[in-house]
């Protein structure tokens, strides 16, 4: 009988609260016993009271919540052998030998490095005599099973990560909310919206709005004058007699020399050039927060689900898999190549080669 573990970690994300709802009932529905850890991995170092046997209606009600009702947190003892070392004898003294972790590429890159190094950890709990062999001899292996959590639909291997359908559809009430006020009063208006390194939400929002221009961290304006390219766009949708302009830019947007692209920059430009009565809006955490649209829902749901037949299924040689969707099915990916595709892209952006950043997020999409 397996005792699963869940828990959320890194940035908060809707759809969160039906993942961890999925994991705990259908571990309980496979005859094992859900825990779920509070706080992320700051629950694994702390222990106590952040470690809780879950029954199935602890979870009522969580589909529609957003945020994570387990909390989340940016744990730097993690990051040090030590720290996982506690988290390793909290994790036996709670007789857990799953870990289903929902988060971004931090916390899985944490979950996957947890149970490479399992072995070691518990050797030395033995070693130090601070369990005996009988103590952990059921514990000689860790599976790990790793869900994305993000809005920011930033990781690689998979098409949609849970919470980013939702915080795109903040954004787009948010801009149509914008829109009319435009509208109103024919002003342009610079969106900024989150996303760090990925453009996703950014280029989605923008094509789900209509909006003028578009600003990513993967595809930098090209061209020398991109400036005067933008407000030759601008101007010919003023002339065809638009009363609105609205420019999206990602947090995380740069010029093809990794300057950053500000709101406040393209605001000038949008004034100073084309004489435009120019706001900014930054959406800020509207973005990450409320109840999650229905696609999260189904997708932390199935993808839930898919993480405890993972588990179940995996052998000590089992790589980590990492839950993911491919053109509508849920499937199971290695969790670390998933990872490291993810870096590449940071890393293509950062060698200022946008071409291959892109051909990293989408092949299709770079032709
Ligand atoms: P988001 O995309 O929302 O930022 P994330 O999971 O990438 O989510 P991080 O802050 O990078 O967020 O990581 C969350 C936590 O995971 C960290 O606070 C730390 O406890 C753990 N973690 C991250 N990277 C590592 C690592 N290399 N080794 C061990 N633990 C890690």
């Amino acid at each position: 009988k397996k005792r699963i573990g869940v828990m959320t970690s890194g940035g908060d994300a809707p759809g969160m609260n039906a993942a961890v709802r999925a994991v705990v009932r259908m571990t309980i529905a496979r005859g094992c016993d859900a825990y779920a850890i509070y706080e992320g991995y700051e629950g694994l170092v702390q222990g106590g009271d952040l470690i809780k046997k879950m029954a199935w209606s602890d979870v009522r009600g969580w589909l529609s919540e957003g945020g994570t009702l387990i909390g989340t947190a940016r744990c730097m003892a993690f990051k040090e052998r030590k720290g996982r070392l506690t988290g390793a004898k909290h994790l036996i003294e709670a007789g857990i030998d799953a870990l289903v972790v929902c988060g971004g590429d931090g916390s899985l890159t944490g979950a996957d490095l947890f149970r490479s190094e399992w072995p070691s950890l518990v050797q030395e709990l033995i070693d130090t005599e601070v369990m005996t062999e009988e103590q952990v001899a059921p514990y000689r292996h860790l599976n790990i099973v790793g869900l994305v959590g993000s809005i920011d639909n930033d990781m690689s291997s998979t098409d949609a990560t849970i919470g980013a359908f939702s915080s795109l559809h903040r954004i787009c009430e948010a801009v149509d909310s914008i829109g009319s006020t435009a509208l109103s009063h024919s002003r342009a208006f610079i969106v900024e919206v989150m996303g760090r390194h990925c453009g996703w939400l950014a280029v989605m929002a923008a094509v789900s709005t209509g909006a003028d221009f578009v600003f990513t961290p993967e595809r930098p304006p090209e061209g020398e004058d991109w400036e005067s390219d933008m407000c030759k766009v601008l101007q010919k949708h003023r002339d065809m007699g638009k009363r609105k302009t609205i420019i999206i830019v990602a947090e995380g947007a740069i010029d093809r020399e990794l300057k950053p692209i500000t709101p406040n920059y393209l605001k000038d430009i949008c004034v100073n050039r084309l004489g435009l009565d120019t706001r900014v809006t930054t959406l800020g955490h509207t973005q990450r927060g409320g109840t999650p649209c229905a696609y999260d829902r189904m997708l932390a749901t199935l993808q839930g689900v898919e993480a405890v037949e993972a588990v179940l299924d995996s052998t000590p040689e089992t790589p980590s898999p990492v839950i993911a969707i491919n053109e509508n099915k849920i499937t199971r990916k290695p969790l670390m190549e998933a990872v490291k595709l993810t870096h590449s892209v940071a890393e293509a952006i950062g060698q200022k080669d946008f071409r291959k950043a892109m051909e990293l997020r989408d092949p299709e999409f770079a032709d």
